[in-house]
């Protein structure tokens, strides 16, 4: 069996930092749909076109594109151990076609692990990394702000959707890098 784990959690709350040490220590697939974007933006790909607009905002990308790009990225890597999905499904539609889309392949989610922080430190860990990044949406707060509106208005009733079938898993996202990583292995092992 594949091991398919998603992290889940509002945008700063560490889920790229934590899946490049959960990719090497579980062999998984790391796909971050967010990077995926920002490589198709930097290639200025008609899909890159198309998904600036909304991130520059803040806002999500439509479901349609964002379901046909991860399930693209899937099938690039079918001999892999498993998957971390990093900032995706961010909506109901989107963790539906997931579950289909796996169920064809004859795999399933193990597991979603949320990281959990609260809104004003994750602000400023975002404008802290948007120093370096030079990501528009990182760099100033009234976007920050309008993802949250976005996670808590669209992606946090995914709780419940996995809740009810008994995936979901709640990690402190507060501390040092390595405790975090520690938080969710504990997790993942006994998956
Ligand atoms: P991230 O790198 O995960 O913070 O994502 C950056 C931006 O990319 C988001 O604010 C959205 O505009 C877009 N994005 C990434 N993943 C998704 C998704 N699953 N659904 C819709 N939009 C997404």
């Amino acid at each position: 069996m594949k091991t398919n784990l998603v992290l889940f959690g509002k945008p700063g709350a560490g889920k790229g930092t934590q899946a490049s040490f959960l990719k090497e220590t579980y062999r998984l697939k790391h796909i971050s749909t967010g990077d995926v974007f920002r490589y198709n933006i930097s290639e200025n790909t008609p899909l890159g076109q198309l998904a600036k607009s909304y991130m520059d905002q803040g806002d999500l990308v439509p479901d349609e594109v964002t379901i046909q790009m991860l399930e693209a990225e899937v099938n690039k890597f079918p001999d892999v151990a498993g998957f971390i999905f990093d900032g995706f499904p961010r909506t109901t539609a989107q963790a539906e076609a997931l579950d289909q889309f796996l169920s064809r392949k004859n795999m399933s989610i193990s597991g979603t692990i949320a990281l959990e922080a609260d809104e004003d430190v994750l602000t400023a860990r975002l404008l802290e990394r948007g120093k370096e990044s030079g990501r528009p949406d990182d760099q100033d707060e009234t976007k920050i702000r309008n993802r949250f509106e976005e996670y808590n208005k669209k992606t946090a009733p995914l709780e419940a959707y996995y809740r009810n079938q008994n995936k979901f898993y709640e990690v402190d996202g507060i501390g040092e890098i390595s405790e975090i990583t520690q938080r969710i292995s504990k997790v993942i092992d006994s998956l």
